[in-house]
């Protein structure tokens, strides 16, 4: 008897087309091109329409038939489905008619996009029988991975660059998971994990399980699309770290326009980067196809991937949309989390200021025209790099428990605001 693969066809390779069994393996033997999964659209299309998914659930499982397992999702049942809201104090300040925050800081339960990517690659490794898990992370990733192993009761190991934030290291050690500090950069930590990877049966998220793990990311451009009422944004900006997220919100407005979810239309993805590790987007504002590695030095650690594995695909989805990529340096990095923190409530961590400042430049130079309208993908939660703020955001007032003291403070700040 056949084994049963949902609405999987194949694993195909991006580059000679090759077809793959759907194991775990995400490197074609010939050309060393990635392996995508491949679906069967045509079965898809009668079973998924607006109506289905919106009598389901509020997550990201909504849109199972287009995410890679073969039965019911087993890891992450709660995960997705985060707020999409309309921000119109920071669309004010950036001098834009319509700004949109899709806010994964919020998301479910390790508080970044990651959550959806894991929950796909680990429902989909206990499907192929692997009982332990790894990865590969610049901190959130790795965060996930703990977390969502824990709840299922799988063996986890994850693998970081030494360096990172207290709250992402805290935050991955707390569910008991087996954290391998590496002193290196994370292309290091990446390379040593291919080894790993090879030698040991174990599921690695990004490595052996990577085309299941990168399509959860296309979730988060359904929500997108369903929450803006079934329709494809103008703008769309993207951080970028290994590329991939933004690869898969192009795949996900193509394949709801190729299902018939919304109509076509004519649509920008843009891409944005740290300038302490901007690869894809110096390579985009060259005119180049190919990118040139560099070593990270920037404080949005959870970006900081100096050979992005998609950087290719990405900088061919930005040309294919029109799109732009930039990149900010630290400070401007800091000021775009307090614009969003200031004008929306909402305090997301340094890949979401890289974010919030590169749509702002990009609002600047027209190539969002202020008479459109643009999504933001904030992707993770600022309490998670407290060190990259601290310092910067004021400071408290200290005074006695007097009544007196604080009358005097109020006085204080009065005559500074008239002076
Ligand atoms: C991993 C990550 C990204 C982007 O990841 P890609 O490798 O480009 O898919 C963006 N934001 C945050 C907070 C992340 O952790
Ligand atoms: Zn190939």
């Amino acid at each position: 008897m056949e084994k049963a693969t949902g609405f999987m066809k194949a694993l195909k390779c991006r580059e000679c087309g090759r077809e793959y069994p759907l194991t775990a393996n995400h490197v074609c033997e010939f050309d060393f091109g990635p392996l995508e999964v491949v679906y069967d659209y045509d079965r898809i299309k009668i079973a998924l329409t607006r109506e289905v998914i919106q009598s389901r659930p509020k997550s990201m499982w909504r849109y199972r038939e287009l995410l890679p397992i073969a039965h019911e999702p087993t890891v992450g049942r709660e995960v997705g489905f985060t707020p999409l809201i309309k921000a119109d104090r920071l669309a004010r300040r950036f001098g834009i008619r319509e700004l949109w925050i899709k806010n994964d800081t919020v998301n479910y339960p390790t508080l970044s996009f990651k959550d959806r990517v894991v929950s796909v690659a680990l429902s989909r490794a206990r499907e192929l029988g692997f009982t332990t898990v790894a990865c590969a992370s610049t901190g959130n990733l790795a965060n996930s991975v703990a977390a969502n192993a824990a709840a299922a009761g799988l063996k986890a190991y994850v693998f970081i660059p030494s360096d990172l934030e207290q709250g992402k290291i805290v935050n991955s050690l707390v569910y008991g998971a087996t954290v391998v500090a590496i002193k290196g950069h994370y292309d290091e930590v990446n390379r040593l994990c291919a080894e790993i990877a090879g030698k040991y049966q174990w599921a690695f998220v990004n490595v052996n399980m990577r085309p299941y793990y990168a399509e959860g990311s296309k979730s988060m451009g359904f929500e997108i699309l369903e929450q803006s009422g079934w329709k494809i944004p103008k703008h769309t900006v993207v951080p970028m770290a290994s590329g991939s997220l933004l690869t898969k919100i192009h795949k996900s407005y193509q394949e709801a326009a190729k299902l018939g979810l919304v109509s076509e239309a004519k649509y920008h993805i843009h891409g944005a980067q740290p300038t302490g590790c901007s690869p894809i987007s110096v390579a985009q504002k060259a005119g180049l196809d190919f990118f040139k590695p560099v070593k990270p030095n920037t404080i949005a650690k959870s970006l900081a991937i100096g050979t992005p594995a998609d950087g290719f695909y990405a900088l061919k989805v930005m040309k294919e949309t029109n799109g732009h990529a930039d990149d900010v340096s630290d400070d401007l990095i800091r000021q775009g989390i307090k614009d969003l923190a200031e004008c929306e409530g909402i305090f997301c961590e340094t890949a979401g200021g890289v974010t919030v400042a590169v749509a702002k430049k990009l609002i600047a130079s027209g190539r969002i025209p202020t008479n459109d309208s643009a999504v933001l993908c904030i992707t993770g939660n600022g309490l998670k790099t407290l060190d990259a703020v601290v310092g910067h955001v004021g400071e408290t007032r200290e005074i006695r428990p007097s009544l007196r003291e604080f009358e005097g403070l109020l006085e204080a700040e009065n005559r500074s605001v008239n002076a």
